[in-house]
């Protein structure tokens, strides 16, 4: 099939994009790297009378790392973020991520904010902004807003912007001192979107005892799912049990022609003790790094510098 008659315009500046989707309203639709939207139109799940097409407008595609963590422009590729050592330096959990979001090709031409506006509760990134605590800054005519991952993605498929808002950046805060993460899931064939998929954050204290373990769900729930295991994790002897028991109750997962919702639900409870002993593991190395470098004088920005 080919998709419904649409007319294309091609904003060059952000406010142009922003006055085109004022003007269009609910008959338009953003394009960014169309790996969802164009199989989307092509099966004629959507017929928007209007294309506002992103990818030649200017300053959308850069990164920026600092102190607070990584911020990217809509139009920065999931590739390209992958890619970017100081991005992954700053907050490793977006390389672990990005690595398991579809194929190369899919990931050169995807944009990551642009899954992120996709809102699917089966992709890596919408769960990565809700674990990490991120957020998305829209642009429409009528402003500029900063909305919480919490309250961003609102059903499957369905984010909290309006019809005139474009998504111009998502900030990523930075790894904490002492943490840890680790991405982990099942999927069927590599590169297709997975069964199920854990990230964890671990903070370990200087002796190495876990203060902190938080894991984000995808393909489990109807939104990006977070849950704090800490407690289930320090809970004794069979912490790993206790913590997988916790994963597969806080988990609610619908079954489709993939997978049962029971199967489901115990591969959250698998992969989360996997992903959980994986960012502890990090931590404590990291912890451990941090402390050698503290002893012979060293600190993070000597190393950096
Ligand atoms: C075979 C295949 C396998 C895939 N597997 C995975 C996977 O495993 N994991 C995964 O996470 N993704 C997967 N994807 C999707 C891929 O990550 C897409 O790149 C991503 O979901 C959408 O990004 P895009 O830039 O292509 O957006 P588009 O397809 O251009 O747009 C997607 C939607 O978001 C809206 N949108 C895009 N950018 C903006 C913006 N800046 N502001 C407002 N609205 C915007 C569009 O209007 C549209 O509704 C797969 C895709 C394919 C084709």
């Amino acid at each position: 099939m080919k998709p419904a008659p649409f007319t294309w315009h091609g904003p060059r500046t952000v406010d142009e994009a922003v006055a085109v989707l004022a003007e269009v309203g609910h008959e338009g639709k953003v394009l960014a790297g169309g790996q969802s939207l164009i199989p989307v139109l092509a099966m004629r799940l959507a017929e928007p009378a209007h294309l506002v097409d992103i990818n030649a407008v200017a300053g959308l595609d850069r990164i920026v790392v600092d102190a607070t963590g990584v911020t990217i422009g809509a139009l920065v590729r999931h590739a390209s973020l992958e890619r970017d050592d100081a991005a992954a330096a700053a907050q490793p959990l977006l390389r672990q991520a990005l690595r398991l979001v579809a194929h190369p090709t899919i990931r050169n031409r995807g944009t990551t904010v642009g899954s992120l506006a996709h809102a699917d509760p089966s992709g890596e990134m919408t769960s990565v902004l809700t674990l990490l605590g991120g957020t998305i800054t829209a642009r429409s005519a009528r402003g500029e807003r900063t909305i919480p991952a919490t309250e961003f993605f609102v059903g499957p498929l369905e984010s909290a912007l309006a019809a005139d808002e474009l998504a111009v950046s998502a900030h990523f805060p930075a790894a904490s001192a002492g943490t840890g993460s680790a991405f982990v899931e099942v999927a069927r064939r590599h590169g297709d979107y997975a069964l199920c998929g854990v990230g964890a954050v671990a903070t370990v204290d200087p002796a190495g005892a876990v203060t902190g373990l938080r894991c984000g769900y995808l393909s489990v729930s109807e939104t990006p799912l977070t849950v704090d295991l800490t407690d289930a994790w320090n809970s004794g002897d069979d912490a790993a049990a206790a913590t997988a028991a916790a994963a597969r109750a806080a988990v609610d997962p619908l079954p489709d022609i993939h997978a049962t919702a029971e199967y489901r639900r115990q591969l959250a409870g698998v992969l989360t003790v996997r992903a959980a002993e994986q960012a502890v593991a990090q931590a404590v190395q990291r912890v451990g790094t941090m402390g050698r470098d503290n002893e012979s004088g060293h600190n993070e920005e000597d190393r950096s510098a």
